[in-house]
């Protein structure tokens, strides 16, 4: 049903870390989806009412084609055979090739768990003689985004090409004006101008206007070496 499924902890990561990858996968024409663990709230400026309007504009303008919120707990996430049967259920409902994960280190809690559900889940989700509803699926590779609580110097598996796809991402982020935008300080640089930055810097390290870096625990097999820039 689904080629990509990205899965974040709190609404609002997907798009921090991945909304560059998504629009590219749109694009092309694939399937995308992303699941929430967690409503992410409570949080200074947030509601859950707002936060969900929030995702809802951010979801219309990645143009996703499935999104679903896990209702697991809000800072205090943890990988529980629970949440890991609940994950890996909705793996084998919506089959995705890959999957998109936090990246694993990070100072938020939620966001350390999150990883290890995922691959905890997508381990899951391919036993057969089990409980779970749905077939056996086994998603073929795990992908890691960074929306990392940390000041972190990524040293990513590969960077992707985002340059036509950073006006719309920046603009899926400002969704979420509960959390970016609102009580920020407005002196430059803001918390938007550092993103324009980040993107910026992984853009000038592959020799394009903006790149989104993605970490691997495993090797990459490459078909073709056509699609290097
Ligand atoms: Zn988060």
């Amino acid at each position: 049903m689904l080629d990509i499924l990205v899965i974040a902890p709190h609404p609002d990561d997907a798009e921090l870390g991945a909304a560059g990858a998504i629009l590219k996968f749109k694009a092309e024409g694939a399937k995308v989806g992303v699941l929430d663990l967690t409503s992410g709230e409570p949080t200074p400026f947030g509601t859950l009412e707002k936060r969900a309007a929030e995702t809802a504009a951010a979801t219309e303008i990645l143009g996703l084609d499935w999104r679903q919120n896990l209702g697991l707990p809000n800072r205090s996430l943890e990988a529980t055979l629970e949440a890991r049967q609940a994950l890996a259920t909705v793996i084998r409902q919506t089959r995705p090739k890959w999957l998109f994960a936090p990246y694993w280190v990070d100072a938020h809690p939620d966001h350390v768990a999150a990883t290890q559900l995922v691959e905890a889940a997508r381990f899951w989700s391919k036993l057969s003689k089990t409980e779970m509803p749905g077939e056996p699926w086994h998603p073929a590779r795990i992908f890691y985004y960074y929306c990392v609580h940390l000041k972190h110097a990524a040293q990513p598996a590969f960077v992707l090409d985002i340059s036509e796809h950073w006006d719309r991402k920046l603009a899926a982020i400002r969704c979420y004006h509960s959390q970016f935008i609102e009580g920020r300080s407005t002196e430059p640089p803001t918390f938007l101008d550092q993103l324009r930055d980040e993107a910026a810097f992984w853009g000038k390290a592959i020799g394009t206007r903006y790149g989104e870096p993605y970490a691997s625990r495993e090797p990459l097999g490459m078909a073709s070496l056509k699609s290097l820039i």
